[in-house]
């Protein structure tokens, strides 16, 4: 008998997930937020049925650990007393400050409803994989431009009007770009787009659709009743490969977007993968992380971040009841793993902030932990070989000066490289030799040397001893490139 859900698919409350410390569930609740008194019985479940470990994914979606089969049953009655509605189906997501932001060029939630809507009346939840997924980014403070997803819908003002400029498979910059259309064609693209996926089996996303596929979505609306989304997939097996030039379709209707397909820059984050055991779909690069204060205009948020994604329930709660007490309103699960608390006055984020700072939580973009990639590892993933985040706070600590804004560093329990499945400038990986240290590869890469797993931080300590005497002007990454990758992982595996 197996009632829980195989690795790859979603660890849902309703069918949680076996990972190495038990079983886990993870959580959007279709609110968007929760009320202070809905975390705060969220935190007190996860202590009473859980191993008391709770999570915010890159992606922002809520983590409960350390469950057995029926604390799972009786953590999932609980969440429903608390009257707090989790997401089923397709995720749509919208960002953290969707429709509250003054900044926002326009609010995401209702273009985002109708595409939920669409989805159900389409019968595509079912026939997609757990990972395809939709963000529909109505710009401001806190944009969803980190965040992967098959598609994305930004909003985009042209003169006094406001359109959405449809793109699939990336992230903000990675995405191809389809069209800027008005809402409901937005949406009927979408969907349209979401149907060949299915077409194509669970495992598909839309970077398997093909240059004609793409064409045709681009000019979706040249042909095609936007209450009409035919199934114009092609026969399985139809490949692959284009360009966004490809996609410029002449269309009255369809202002097809001028600009070029751009790439990630490869640049390092800690903000890829999430810290299951498993990916969620990843997010990459954050120009602004949700840490710190946004101007609401009469309230502000308070963006307070988990470090490594992870907290334990107990000082989460203490937090998040001093927060009610300032008459905070609600608690939104911010992407970059972090949550925002709303409807604060200045001098109540001020007071939160520094209850955050005392137990632990991230407060400041500068802190190096943000530029820390780190997996839950030893002892709490049965596949890790490394204690990922005791070698992580022990290099925040030590070697907080290697941390500028060119260099992250992903710290893996194992070659699976969950917490970062992307390139970094440096890995430290744990295998059967120990803690494996990779220069700008990723965990599956062989290491270039090694230290036994528990005194890992000394080796990063030499590094950073290197890269303090760079030259001016230098960051650490360029300074890294300098010394070149041998010479980095001699200092690794010498330091005594
Ligand atoms: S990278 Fe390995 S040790 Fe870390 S969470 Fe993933 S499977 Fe577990």
């Amino acid at each position: 008998m197996n009632a829980f859900s195989r690795r790859g698919a979603c660890p849902a409350l309703s069918a949680p997930m076996q990972t190495g410390d038990g079983l886990l569930v993870r959580l959007n609740p279709v609110a968007g937020g929760l009320s202070p008194k809905q975390l705060i019985g969220l935190g007190e479940s996860a202590l009473r049925h859980g191993n008391g470990i709770m999570e915010v994914t890159a992606r922002g979606s809520l983590q409960i650990r350390g469950l057995t089969a029926e604390s799972a049953r009786l953590l999932a009655a609980e969440v429903d007393a608390l009257g707090i509605a989790v997401r089923s189906g397709v995720p749509v997501e919208t960002g953290p400050l969707a429709g509250i932001d003054p900044q926002e060029i326009a609010d995401p939630r209702p273009l985002a409803g109708r595409i939920r809507t669409a989805i159900e009346e389409v019968g595509l939840t079912a026939r997609l994989g757990p990972k395809v997924s939709v963000v529909v980014d109505g710009g401001g403070q806190l944009t969803m431009d980190s965040v992967t997803a098959d598609v994305r819908l930004k909003a985009t003002r042209t003169g006094t009007d406001i359109l959405w400029s449809v793109s699939v498979s990336g992230n903000g910059r990675s995405a191809k770009p389809l069209s800027t259309v008005d809402p409901d064609a937005a949406r009927d693209i979408a969907v349209a787009a979401l149907r060949m996926v299915a077409e194509k089996g669970r495992e598909a996303h839309t970077r398997d659709l093909s240059a004609r596929q793409l064409a045709s979505l681009a000019g979706w609306h040249s042909f095609a009743p936007p209450s009409v989304l035919p199934d114009i997939s092609p026969t399985r097996g139809e490949i692959s490969s284009f360009t966004a030039d490809s996609l410029l379709v002449a269309n009255p209707r369809v202002s097809t977007s001028a600009s070029g397909e751009t790439v990630g820059d490869g640049s390092i984050s800690p903000l890829v993968g999430e810290m299951s055991g498993r990916t969620e779909g990843g997010a990459v690069e954050r120009p602004h992380p949700p840490i710190g204060l946004f101007n609401l205009d009469t309230s502000h948020a308070l963006g307070i971040g988990l470090p490594y994604g992870s907290m334990p329930a107990q000082p989460l709660v203490d937090l998040t009841k001093q927060a009610a007490n300032l008459c905070a309103t609600e608690i939104r699960l911010a992407p970059g793993r972090a949550l925002l608390f709303l409807g604060l006055s200045p001098s109540a984020c001020a007071s939160l902030q520094a209850t955050a700072t005392t137990v632990g939580f991230v407060t400041s973009a500068a802190d190096p932990r943000t530029r820390i990639a780190a997996c839950p590892g030893t002892p709490a993933c049965a596949s890790g070989r490394i204690a990922t985040r005791d070698i992580a706070e022990t290099i925040a600590k030590q070697s907080p000066d290697l941390f500028d804004a060119s260099l992250t560093l992903h710290i893996s329990g194992c070659a699976k490289g969950c917490a970062h499945p992307g390139a970094a400038a440096l890995t430290v990986v744990g295998d059967e030799n120990g803690a494996g240290l990779v220069v700008d590869g990723t965990a599956k890469a062989l290491p270039a040397g090694y230290r036994p797993g528990y005194d890992a931080a000394r080796g990063v300590a030499a590094i950073a001893a290197a890269v303090r005497e760079r030259h001016p002007g230098e960051t650490a990454a360029a300074c890294l490139a300098r010394l070149g990758a041998a010479n980095v992982a001699e200092l690794y595996r010498r330091n005594q």
